[in-house]
């Protein structure tokens, strides 16, 4: 049941948060529900879940229609977006998570109707088939995007390669807070970076204990939807 995962989730997130002297409230549970429809978002809408995420521009427009009876939500891309897309979904989000090059900041700068939270994309593992920017592109990159008005850099965001193990995923986040602690005592008007997006079904304890502030989470909660 969608809503007995829901609850052993929350469990794992308190006791992560205890363990790192964290205070859970600093930890958003964002759910992805692009393997489920919309029913099955609703269940957890309903189970007091505000967070919704979708990696496919289409999908989370056909959510966004079919729970337009819960004005609370708040809507995250996390995947990669194109260019030609920006216009049609840039202005029905609250966050998207994988701002990674100048190109798709000027489009999304020019079509935005209110400014846009953004979480810079660093691909801190190295892996080739993984989108985001290096770390060390990354000062000059957030310096380059002060020229777009309706960008502002709420964070960043990572993923860990998915065979990597525990000490290897352990550093990967670890090195993404101190490149967002970077970022953040530049106070930069357009980039506060105050936010980590990272930590997914199979690592979001070792991303708490490493300071992730949003975990995205899909199969531990839809595993037998
Ligand atoms: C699918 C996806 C997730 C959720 O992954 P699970 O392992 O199913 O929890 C998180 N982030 C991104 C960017 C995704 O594409």
């Amino acid at each position: 049941m969608i809503t007995d995962n829901l609850w052993e989730i929350r469990q794992a997130i308190q006791d992560s948060c205890a363990f790192a002297h964290r205070n859970p409230e600093e930890v958003t549970l964002i759910a992805v529900t692009k393997t489920v429809d919309s029913a099955a978002a609703k269940v957890l809408v309903e189970a007091g879940i505000t967070d919704l995420a979708e990696n496919r521009v289409d999908k989370l427009l056909e959510k966004q229609y079919n729970l337009k009876d819960e004005p609370q939500i708040k809507w995250h891309l996390i995947g990669n977006l194109q260019r030609r897309k920006v216009k049609s979904i840039i202005n029905q989000i609250d966050y998207f998570h994988a701002l990674d090059s100048l190109s798709l900041a000027a489009e999304i700068d020019k079509r935005a109707e209110k400014v846009i939270s953004c979480f810079v994309e660093v691909n801190v593992s190295g892996e080739a088939s993984k989108h985001g920017i290096t770390p060390d592109e990354l000062l000059p990159f957030i310096d380059q995007l002060s020229q777009y008005s309706a960008i502002k850099v709420v964070g960043l965001m990572t993923m860990a390669p998915y065979e990597a193990n525990e000490q290897e995923i352990r550093d990967i986040f670890n090195r993404l807070k101190i490149l967002q602690e970077d970022v953040r005592q530049r106070t930069l008007a357009h980039a506060p970076c105050t936010e980590l997006s990272m930590g997914m079904s199979n690592d979001f304890p070792i991303a708490i204990e490493e300071g992730s502030t949003f975990i995205r989470i899909g199969t531990a909660l839809f595993k037998d939807a």
